[in-house]
């Protein structure tokens, strides 16, 4: 179903990868064969979600759902690094809710300002000159950079917002709204005038404050795929107190009783728990009522489920103080917006190293050339200037039983062995 406003989407980003790290020779007048200077990769640039208030949908995202930071440039020779890819930054509205497209599984919920990693860039390549060692003076290899991530995300806007509004088109939220906070939502005679949600913050008191939220109105029948519908009700999953309102007034035929009890059991059927959030009942357009009856019915309806009750003319600003005063009274007892905890955890790096390996022997006999694509990616996760790294690397390869087979294929103490172009001597 297409939504007027959107409010989720599908995005693909990806990370850029880190620069090659160069093969490269000093060259002075009077020196025959300089020291190794190539230089490092630069990083891949990383994709950061931001949350920014000034946004209210994910409507940027409608036409561009591929996101892409760049790489980082190939390290250079006199050690020079490469530049490192900026960093793709992607604002979305406060209250954006980030999950992996696989699993749905919440990977963060940006409700704060916290700027969040979705995926990091890949780490620059090591240029030769770190490989300068007393048995490998001329070292001939670097180290390529590593692959950027890819990921597939889902963003679902959910509103940050104490209060929700809700009810039948036309019923007076947006009016309200606009009576009791700054903010200035398009009010009209016609339904789906909101066409996306409106916050505004209702200031009670000295230091006593909510934010209310309107949403576009919910339509009967609308979990069986007509009208907006419970696309919107996302936008509430997250509120303290729901105020229900309802035109009182009987105009256009309607029955105020039966829309209360229509737009409860979408609720209901939206989720349970959204129907047992604390509700407060508005009966709005009182001054222009029709029928005492509808008043009374409506009354009885809600004071029957155990909701306060309240009668207003959001137009004619009567009894949006009391509405106020009572929201604000609920809300200091109950408990704080909430957040939703990230439940994804992300894939471990790989140090598996059970997959195929390769094992080639030159012409000479005593270089030994290792390839395999497990090797490769464990070898991009090791940091080999550290000793730590190293052992950690020396642990993985005797356990895949590589030294085993090297053996009896004749290795030699003294050897070389290459892995996808990082050399290293063979000592048993
Ligand atoms: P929403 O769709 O629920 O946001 O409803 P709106 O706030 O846009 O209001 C719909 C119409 O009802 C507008 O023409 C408002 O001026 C009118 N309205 C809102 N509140 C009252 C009220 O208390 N009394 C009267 N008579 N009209 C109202
Ligand atoms: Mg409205």
């Amino acid at each position: 179903m297409a939504s007027p406003f959107l409010d989720k989407v599908r995005i693909t980003v990806r990370s850029g990868n880190g620069g090659n790290g160069v093969v490269a020779f000093h060259r002075e007048k009077y020196v025959a064969a300089g020291g190794p200077d190539g230089g490092d990769g630069g990083r891949g640039g990383s994709v950061i979600l931001q949350a920014d208030d000034n946004m209210s949908t994910l409507m940027d995202f409608r036409y561009k759902r591929k996101y892409v930071a760049p790489n980082g440039i190939d390290g250079q020779s006199s050690r020079k690094s490469g530049k490192d890819g900026a960093d793709l930054v992607i604002r979305v509205p406060l209250g954006t809710v980030v999950r992996d497209a696989e699993s749905g599984e919440i990977m963060k919920d940006l409700s704060d300002r916290q700027p969040f990693v979705l995926c990091r860039g890949g780490r620059g390549g090591w240029g030769n000159m770190h490989f300068a060692t007393p048995t490998r003076q001329v070292p001939r290899f670097s180290k390529a950079g590593l692959p950027g991530e890819s990921h597939d995300v889902i963003l679902e806007l959910k509103l940050l917002a104490d209060v929700g509004l809700v009810g039948f088109p036309n019923v007076g939220k947006s009016t309200l709204l606009s009576v009791v906070t700054r903010a200035q939502p398009r009010i009209a005679d016609y339904p789906f005038t909101t066409l996306s949600p409106n916050l505004g913050v209702v200031y009670v008191d000295e230091g006593r404050s909510f934010v209310l939220a309107d949403i576009p109105g919910i339509i009967e029948g609308a979990s069986k795929g007509a009208g907006l519908g419970h696309d919107f009700l996302r936008h509430i999953d997250r509120c303290r107190l729901l105020v229900h309102v309802v035109d009182v007034s009987g105009s256009e035929g309607r029955d105020p009783a039966e829309d209360f009890d229509a737009i409860n059991a979408e609720l209901r059927q939206y989720s349970g728990e959204l129907a047992s959030r604390p509700q407060i009942v508005v009966a709005n357009k009182a001054d222009i009522l029709t029928d005492p009856e509808n008043l009374t019915k409506l009354r009885a309806r809600a004071e029957a489920q155990g909701y306060p009750f309240f009668v207003l003319s959001a137009a004619a600003h009567q009894g949006t103080r009391e509405l106020v005063n009572k929201i604000s009274e609920m809300l200091s007892v109950l408990p704080p917006v909430k957040v939703f905890e990230a439940d994804y955890v992300p894939k471990a790096p790989d140090t598996d190293l059970s997959g195929p390996m390769e094992i080639r022997r030159t012409a000479d006999g005593h270089t030994w050339m290792v390839e395999g694509p497990q090797l490769q990616r464990l070898m991009g996760n090791i940091n080999f200037s550290d000793y730590e790294s190293r052992m950690f690397f020396d642990k993985a390869l005797r356990e895949s039983g590589l030294f085993t087979r090297l053996e009896e294929m004749g290795i030699e103490d003294g050897d070389t062995v290459s892995m996808n172009g990082f050399e290293f001597e063979y000592q048993r």
